[in-house]
């Protein structure tokens, strides 16, 4: 049985949130035309990052997709040759899928990955008609190449060791250093 409060007092309280609301300039968003910017932290669509000259970070280990709570990365590692060079180390990510039907955007993988190979972006529109297409493959993924990076497989092109590929101690090209963009990590 209902109290007297709760017959009387409550359901005056309730509509006075909506009279309140009622007196509040509305705030109206024209997206997609107008689109905001997403906090600089925010985690969105994944970017398989690259060495400044083009090779892969990725370095096909499946850190990222054991530690998915949501099981949504698939990866399949294969070894580098000396003729067919995709990444500085042994082993590459010949396969490399996010499931977006499954993924929660939760940042774990990138936590994962050792080797920054793994990033977050801050791109949010990751909707479809369809499910094949929210399946990303590699390609889908992989950083874009910026000026004076190479398409691999090609051998490693900086430094004048491995000591100084890793290290950073060579000279990048313009514009080629780092491109971790959106990182949110
Ligand atoms: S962001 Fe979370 S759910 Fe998505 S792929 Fe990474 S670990 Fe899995
Ligand atoms: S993205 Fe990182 S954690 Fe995942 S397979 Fe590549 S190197 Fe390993």
């Amino acid at each position: 049985m209902a109290t007297l409060k709760e017959q009387l007092w409550d359901p005056i309280a309730g509509f006075g949130v909506t009279f309140r609301t009622m007196f509040k300039k509305t705030v109206t968003y024209q997206y997609p035309f107008e689109k905001r910017p997403t906090a600089p932290r925010f985690h969105g669509r994944h970017q398989l990052n690259r060495w400044p000259d083009g090779l892969e970070k990725c370095i096909g280990c499946e850190l990222c997709a054991w530690a998915c709570p949501a099981d949504a990365i698939y990866v399949e590692g294969a070894s580098n040759t000396a003729d067919e060079r995709f990444s500085p180390g042994e082993r590459y990510g010949r396969v490399y899928q996010i499931n977006y039907l499954r993924c929660i955007l939760c940042g774990l993988c990138i936590e994962a990955c050792p080797t920054r190979a793994l990033t977050m972006t801050n791109e949010y529109e990751l909707a479809d008609d369809n499910r094949a297409d929210l399946i990303y493959e590699k390609q889908d993924l992989l950083a874009p190449l910026l000026p004076g990076m190479e398409q691999p497989p090609h051998p490693m092109l900086l430094g004048d060791d491995e000591t100084d590929y890793y290290r950073g101690a060579f000279k990048a090209q313009p514009g080629a250093a780092g491109n971790e963009s959106g990182d949110a990590r």
